[in-house]
């Protein structure tokens, strides 16, 4: 099983390829979030080159890629900052939740 995926992976060569929702199926929040999330991730469209790093690390996949840049499904994104971090444009900024 482990086998095949890594197989199916490989053949993936250029982003374009990767589906248009998130890159995995989301894997805490199964519900939406309850309010319990006090950071979360703001893009900065100007700065945004869409390159898809964040959404390629995503742990819940709740980023998905739009036709110029991204999107955030604020309804699962725990705000874990880790888009932000990979974000080499500093794109992202974690702000505080309102
Ligand atoms: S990593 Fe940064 S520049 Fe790349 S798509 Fe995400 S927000 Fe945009
Ligand atoms: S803060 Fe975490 S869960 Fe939310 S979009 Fe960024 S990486 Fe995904």
């Amino acid at each position: 099983m482990i086998k095949a995926r890594l197989t199916e992976r490989k053949k993936i060569r250029r982003l374009s390829e990767l589906p248009q929702g998130g890159s995995c199926t989301a894997g805490i929040l199964i519900e939406k979030n309850a309010g319990w999330r006090n950071k979360r991730p703001e893009v900065d469209p100007e700065k945004c080159v869409g390159c898809h790093q964040c959404y390629l690390y995503c742990p819940d996949g709740v980023i998905v890629k739009a036709q110029k840049g991204i999107v955030i499904d604020y309804d699962f994104c725990k705000g874990c900052g880790i888009c932000a971090k990979v974000c080499a444009l500093k794109a992202i900024t974690m702000e505080d939740e309102r």
